[in-house]
């Protein structure tokens, strides 16, 4: 394998052999170890020395089950800390059989619109001023024709071109759809800010990955499909409702946030619960459960139709409808399903854009509610870029400043997701302390807390959450280096077989002679350099705090507030 670097102030390509201390790593160890070899952790996020390190992760290419995960890491501009975003689709897959170890893309371009094509011969850059403006969706289709029907594409739409700070960079699922993203952080405003519209994955021709035993790594593999299809929930509820089955659950749970973060229930939230949503999809014709890529065998994604049955969105996820929905207070789920389309297209994260919409919500000039303002500022402001559209699509931090409101949920500069931090502590301490800013997946603790997966925590007290949450954070970021999607986490939390079925897979492909501890060694060596470059950014112990509101007051129906106090918090990261 390479490593595959693109200069884009000089329009030069390269490929590296890979330095000795990169060799054990992919995913996010790879893509965070770069970052903070090559990086200033106090350079402007959107400057030309920033730079975007995409890599798949150690057992993607090879038929290891659900393995298809890339990260992709840079300086973010939404938390101005060290990010890593990953991404299903079949970006990880075409990279790893092309041998690509990472591909580093630095610099930037005075030329924008730039497409870097990446094929069995290597790399190339080309200029397609076509391209200028155009969402993922139609960037996709304009690409496909140029170089061919089975080439992946990654690109970014009109809201990375304007770096609005919220801008995600979309990947094509098996569908050719640009319905997979890099959501979180901002990166596609880095993107944007180096002139690079799209990068074009051609697989073919490719000479795969090797396996240095193969009869080893097949039965490591069958072992864990065995394993992750006789969980729950990840060989039954993800299929059959998809991530939205936890709209009901956490709404059950008094943990939905619901107008902007005022309770922990939704009145009708089952209107746009996982429930609700695969009926409809089953009477529109649509798909239900649907792999975001090869291999993927627990099809959280689905196809979504509008009610004339022709095709909607894809991948329409519980943290989007919460986002759009109870959040903003909107019990519309086809309405919910447009704003997912839409951030698809122009390449905005939903999350941070729900979030945004509901503290615009604050001011005197939205309602809480309002689904056709929202589908206005979409349609006119946001996709022309107008300043409105600018502020809205920069973050809820963003419209925080610019109009004067306090109640702003985030952490680090990025929203706080699906999950009320009063009424699932565990989870609130992932999102005050992980080096990612607000991130669910950073530290899963919803699993203890709510889904009694990997053991018991009562979500309402303080006891525990903090040794929960470390723990997951430092499994998480060993995960995120595998390409494994992070939903095989339920399994391996249950089931002690698991993790010595991924070690042995790894072993199997590269000849090492990995135990699980290593595993957990090599998770905290990944926060420990994330930490270490946060810090150097200007992160402090103050940084690593919930907003004063999530304190103060007391979440219904439980009557809860964070009650974890600051020096507990200072205790994630002592490992
Ligand atoms: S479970 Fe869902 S997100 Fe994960 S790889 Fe499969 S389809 Fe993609």
């Amino acid at each position: 394998m390479k490593i595959w670097r693109v200069d884009l102030s000089n329009h030069k390509v390269a490929q590296e052999e890979v330095p000795e201390k990169y060799q054990p790593l992919g995913g996010r160890a790879l893509t965070s170890q770069v970052i903070y070899d090559e990086v200033d952790p106090t350079i402007h996020p959107l400057s030309d020395e920033n730079k975007l390190v995409f890599a798949p992760g150690l057992l993607s290419g090879t038929r290891a089950p659900s393995s298809g995960r890339i990260s992709v890491g840079s300086v973010s501009p939404l938390t101005k800390g060290i990010k890593e975003s990953n991404s299903g689709g079949t970006a990880s897959q075409d990279l790893a059989k092309l041998g690509v170890k990472a591909l580093i893309v630095e610099g930037s371009s005075e030329i924008d619109n730039l497409v870097l094509v990446i094929d069995k011969d290597g790399l190339r850059l080309e200029k397609d001023e076509s391209l200028k403006g155009l969402g993922n969706y139609d960037v996709g289709d304009k690409l496909r024709n140029k170089y061919g029907d089975s080439v992946t594409v990654v690109s970014i739409g009109p809201a990375g071109e304007y770096k609005m700070t919220a801008a995600s960079i979309a990947v094509t699922d098996t569908d050719d759809r640009p319905v997979r993203a890099f959501g979180r952080g901002g990166l596609g405003a880095v993107m944007g800010a180096k002139g690079l519209k799209a990068i074009v994955i051609n697989d073919e021709g490719s000479s795969g990955v090797n396996l240095q035993n193969e009869d080893a790594f097949k039965e490591a593999s069958r072992k864990f499909s065995k394993i992750i299809l006789g969980h729950p929930v990840s060989g039954e509820a993800l299929r059959t409702y998809g991530t939205a089955v936890l709209i009901n659950i956490l709404n059950e749970a008094g943990g939905l946030p619901t107008k902007n973060f005022r309770t922990g229930r939704f009145d009708t939230a089952d209107k746009t619960s996982g429930e609700t949503m695969t009926e409809t999809i089953k009477e529109r014709g649509g798909k239900p459960s649907h792999a975001c890529h090869p291999g993927c065998i627990m099809g959280c994604s689905n196809v979504y139709h509008d009610e004339n049955g022709e095709y909607l969105t894809a991948g329409l996820e519980y943290e989007t409808i919460w986002a759009f929905g109870a959040q903003c207070e909107i019990d519309d789920l086809d309405y919910i399903a447009y704003f997912d389309r839409y951030c698809d297209d122009i390449g905005l994260d939903t999350i941070e854009t729900g979030v945004s919409f509901s503290v615009y919500m604050e001011t005197d000039f939205m309602e809480f509610g309002d689904k056709e303002e929202v589908k206005r500022i979409f349609d006119e402001e946001i996709r022309s870029g107008t300043p409105l559209g600018q502020i809205i699509g920069s973050g809820a931090d963003n419209i925080g400043r610019v109009f004067g409101i306090d109640r702003v949920p985030t952490v680090k500069g990025q929203s706080i997701p699906a999950y009320d931090p009063r009424a699932v502590k565990g989870v609130g301490v992932t999102y005050a302390t992980s080096t990612q800013g607000a991130d669910h997946t950073a530290g899963y603790s919803v699993t203890a807390n709510i889904l009694k997966v990997g053991g018991e925590i009562d979500p309402l007290k303080k006891e525990g959450q903090v040794d929960l949450s470390r723990d997951l954070q430092v499994a998480t970021a060993a995960i995120d280096t595998t390409g494994l999607c992070l939903f095989v986490a339920f399994a391996v939390l249950d089931n002690e077989d698991a993790l010595p079925s991924i070690v042995d897979m790894i072993n199997a492909q590269y000849g090492t002679e990995l135990n699980v501890d290593d595993v957990s060694k090599l998770g905290k060596q990944i926060l420990k350099i994330e930490r270490e470059f946060n810090e150097k950014a200007g992160f402090t112990k103050a940084h690593d705090r919930l907003p004063k509101f999530f304190k103060s007051e007391k979440l219904p129906p439980h009557n809860v507030n964070f009650d974890l106090e600051d020096d507990k918090l200072d205790e994630t990261y002592k490992f």
